[in-house]
C-alpha cells in the first residue's frame, strides 16, 4: 500500500498498484471460504535416497484451486498468516497428511515419512502440540513417520516456546527437520539448542552447484557438520544430474527436486511407485 511505499507514492501512483491490493482484498475473501469449499489439496513430493526406486519419504505441499487455478503457497499463506487462518489450515493439511500417509503404510510403503510445513504463527498457538498428538492418535500414523518441518527464522521468533515444543514433538517421536537450512540468521544457534533430525540444504545453496566454489564449499562443511552431529539430510530443489551427482559424491544422501519427483497428486504417487510393490 501507500504507506509501505513512502508519503510520496501517490505521485507515482500505477492502475496496477489498485489492481494488486485489488487482488489481495478478492484472495483474502475467498480464503476465507476456501477450506469450507473444499478448495485446498495437497500434493506430495517424493525424496529419495542414492540409487533407490522408491521413495524414503515425501513433502506434502499445500495446493488452493480456486476460480479454475491452482495456486501455489506463495501466493497465499502469508496472508493465511495474517489472518490467523493458517490454524485451521495447517491443521487440515496435518490431518490429510497423516491420513494419506496412513494409506500409503497399509499399501505396503510401510516406513514411508511424510513431512509436514509449519507456519510460525501455528506454532504461537498453546494448542499446536496436543493438535498434533490428536491427529496423529486419530489417523493412526506413526509419529516416528511424522516429520515436521519448520524454519531457523520460525525459532528465532518463538524463541520462548520453541524449547517445549521441540522437546514435546521429540517425545512423541515425531521428527523435527529445518527447512531451507543456512538461508536464516541462526543455523547454527538453532542446532545447538534443539533436537533438530534432518536439515533441508536449502534450493539456493543446491542452484550454486558447479556455478559457486564458496557455496559449494558450504555445503560440504553442512555435510561433515551434520554427519558429527548425527542428523540426517535432504537436499532440496535438485533439478540437474550435476547437482544430484555432487550431492551425493559429498555424503548428502537423500534428494528432493524436479530432477527425481514433481509435487504429485496421491493418485500420480501411486502410479509411479505402487506397481514397485507389487513382485514381477
Ligand atoms: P518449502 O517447504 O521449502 O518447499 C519446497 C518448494 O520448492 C515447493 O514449493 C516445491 O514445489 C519447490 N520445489 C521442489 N523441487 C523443486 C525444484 O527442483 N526446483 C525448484 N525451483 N523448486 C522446487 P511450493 O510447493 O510452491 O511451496 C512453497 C513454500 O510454501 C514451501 O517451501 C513452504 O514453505 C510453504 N508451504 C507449502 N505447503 C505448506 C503448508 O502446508 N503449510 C505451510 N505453513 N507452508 C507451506
Ligand atoms: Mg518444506
Ligand atoms: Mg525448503
Ligand atoms: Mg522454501
Amino acid at each position: 500500500g501507500a504507506k509501505e511505499l513512502g508519503s510520496n507514492s501517490m505521485l507515482f501512483y500505477r492502475p496496477e498498484m489498485h489492481t494488486r491490493s485489488g487482488e489481495r482484498f478478492a484472495i483474502g475473501s475467498a480464503l476465507k471460504n476456501a477450506l469450507g469449499a473444499n478448495e485446498f489439496f495437497l500434493v506430495y513430493q517424493p525424496q529419495f535416497r542414492a540409487g533407490a526406486q522408491r521413495p524414503v519419504g515425501v513433502e506434502a505441499l499445500l495446493r488452493w484451486r480456486h476460480n479454475g487455478e491452482v495456486i501455489t503457497p506463495d501466493r497465499f499463506i502469508p496472508l493465511s498468516e495474517e489472518k490467523g487462518l493458517i490454524v485451521e489450515v495447517g491443521e487440515w493439511v496435518l490431518r490429510t497428511a497423516c491420513t494419506q500417509g496412513r494409506l500409503w503404510h497399509e499399501q505396503g510403503f510401510s516406513d514411508l515419512r511424510v513431512a509436514v510445513n509449519l507456519s510460525a504463527r501455528q506454532f504461537r498457538e498453546r494448542t499446536l502440540v496436543p493438535m498434533i498428538y490428536e491427529v496423529l492418535e486419530e489417523t493412526g500414523f506413526p509419529p516416528a513417520a511424522l516429520e515436521i518441518e519448520i524454519t531457523e527464522s520460525l525459532t528465532l521468533s518463538n524463541a520462548n516456546s520453541a524449547p517445549n515444543i521441540l522437546g514435546a514433538l521429540k517425545e512423541m517421536g515425531v521428527g523435527i527437520a529445518i527447512d531451507d537450512f543456512g538461508t536464516g540468521y541462526s543455523s547454527l544457534a538453532c542446532l545447538g539448542r534443539y533436537p533438530i533430525d534432518t536439515l533441508k540444504i536449502d534450493l539456493s545453496f543446491v542452484q550454486a552447484i558447479g556455478r559457486d566454489p564458496r557455496v559449494e564449499a558450504i555445503i560440504c562443511a553442512i555435510v561433515a557438520m551434520a554427519g558429527t552431529l548425527g542428523i540426517a539430510l535432504v537436499a532440496e530443489g535438485v533439478e540437474t544430474e550435476a547437482q544430484r551427482d555432487f550431492l551425493l559424491g559429498r555424503g548428502c544422501d537423500v534428494i528432493q527436486g524436479y530432477l527425481v519427483g514433481k509435487p504429485m497428486l496421491p493418485q500420480e504417487f501411486d502410479a509411479h511407485f505402487a506397481s514397485g510393490l507389487l513382485p514381477h
